[in-house]
């Protein structure tokens, strides 16, 4: 018998679209607008030769996508991942437009992705990988045009690689191109920390609402990347309880906590599933236990029509780009489950690289405690008025931050005479 059930779309744009027409219907947004929105200007696919270490030539492909540039120039990562394609990096510059909009920074989103996995190369062979893409995508990069940033498997060093790659083909140094630098060559105090920061302080005013205190509540943490990895630490140190985590190969689970110090170390060393005094349980299991928080801080479509009915957590703080599929969504909802939306919980590593960008243009750098205020300023005006506007259309905070992104996008593309 043929199953009659439709199979959930889980193509990354076809969702972003989804979400987007959702907002636009309730503010009544005018149907030019959300044409323009629902696709990026342009996206330039790349393939480059690089020699390996073993002198054979491997030809990778790229992609680079600009979304929309009418507040400023285009923003966001690049991810070495073996399952990048051009719609999920067409996605990623989508949603990158509208975490923008929510803080208020003066950028759209861009986005790009190199199908490979960063970790079967040598250092060397990352180094070429890294300035070979680079050097493909210059042409439309650059610090009043568009500005990569780190994303999955890409490092502080791999940005320092791509800005010297493109300082020496504009023969001119020009730190402004990329963010999420290695400090000593312009990149910002507090950028590394920024993505989990910026989590946290969502987190927290979260929580404000509930009256709810750090110590009465649990946490599960999925993928153990930038992201959660520094979240973990961060919760530790508010005296939050983290009773599991996960990477790539499965997670542990602790109810009486686990500490992240070991975890790390494990995870530098060897693998985290060898961690003593805690059980071994799997991605799918992680996200699925009885705890208050649940952040999702991996790869997207992890919370699904297939699992969401399971999910126990509370709130669900999105430090992942796509972690939700509309159909979970709207199942979450159904539960009471408050979503901490990507667009506004991961929304601090892009917050940190404009005060980096910034920091270029000017050549005058901040300490480290000016960073993290207004960090923590900018997310939670950002927290606030998406929290407002929610209440007010009584949607949820997905819908209430794209709502908000929507109309600044489009007041924008009108006093430019686009519409
Ligand atoms: N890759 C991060 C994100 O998805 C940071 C982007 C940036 O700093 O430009 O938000």
């Amino acid at each position: 018998m043929l199953n009659t059930v439709e199979k959930e779309n889980l193509n990354p744009y076809e969702i972003v679209q989804k979400q987007i027409d959702a907002a636009a219907a309730l503010l009544g947004l005018r149907s030019d607008a959300v044409e323009i929105l629902k696709r990026p200007k342009r996206v330039l696919a790349v393939s480059f030769p690089v020699k390996m270490d073993d002198g054979s030539v491997r030809v990778f492909e790229g992609y680079r996508s600009q979304h929309n540039d009418a507040v400023g120039p285009t923003k966001g990562g690049i991810r070495f991942h073996p399952d990048v394609t051009m719609d999920e990096v067409k996605a990623l510059s989508m949603w990158m437009s509208f975490k923008c909009g929510v803080v208020g920074l003066p950028y759209g989103g861009g986005k790009g992705g190199v199908i490979c996995d960063p970790h079967e190369f040598s250092k060397n062979e990352l180094e070429r990988v890294s300035r070979g893409f680079m050097e493909a995508i210059a042409d439309i990069v650059g610090p009043e045009t568009d500005i990569p940033a780190p994303d999955v498997y890409t490092t502080p060093q791999i940005m320092g690689w791509m800005m010297d790659t493109y300082s020496r083909l504009k023969g001119t140094y020009s730190p402004g191109v990329i963010t999420g630098k290695p400090l000593s060559v312009g990149g910002s105090k507090g950028r590394n920390e920024a993505t989990a920061r910026g989590c946290v302080f969502t987190i927290l005013e979260a929580l404000k609402d509930s009256g709810r205190k750090p110590e009465q509540t649990t946490i599960a943490i999925q993928g153990f990347g930038n992201a959660g990895r520094i979240a973990a630490r961060l919760l530790t140190e508010l005296g939050f309880k983290i009773v599991a985590v996960s990477d790539s190969r499965g997670g542990i689970y602790d109810a009486a906590g686990l500490d992240i110090e070991k975890v790390g170390q494990l995870k530098d060393d060897a693998t985290i599933l060898e961690y003593v005094g805690g059980t071994v349980i799997s991605n799918e299991q992680l996200l699925e236990l009885e705890v208050d928080i649940l952040i999702p801080a991996a790869l997207e479509n992890v919370i699904t029509a297939a699992n969401a009915h399971n999910i126990q957590a509370k709130w669900i703080a999105e430090a992942a780009n796509g972690p939700t599929t509309p159909d979970a969504d709207a199942i979450l909802r159904e539960k009471g489950i408050t979503v901490i939306p990507d667009i506004l919980a991961n929304a601090g590593g892009v917050t940190v690289s404009y005060f980096e960008w910034v920091q270029n243009l000017m050549n005058y750098y901040w300490s480290e405690v000016e960073v993290n205020e207004k960090l923590q300023t900018a997310m939670i005006n950002a927290y606030r008025a998406v929290k407002e506007l929610s209440d007010q259309y009584k949607v949820d905070l997905r819908t209430g931050a794209y709502m908000i992104s929507l109309l600044r996008i489009t007041e924008a593309m009108e006093a430019r005479g686009w519409i």
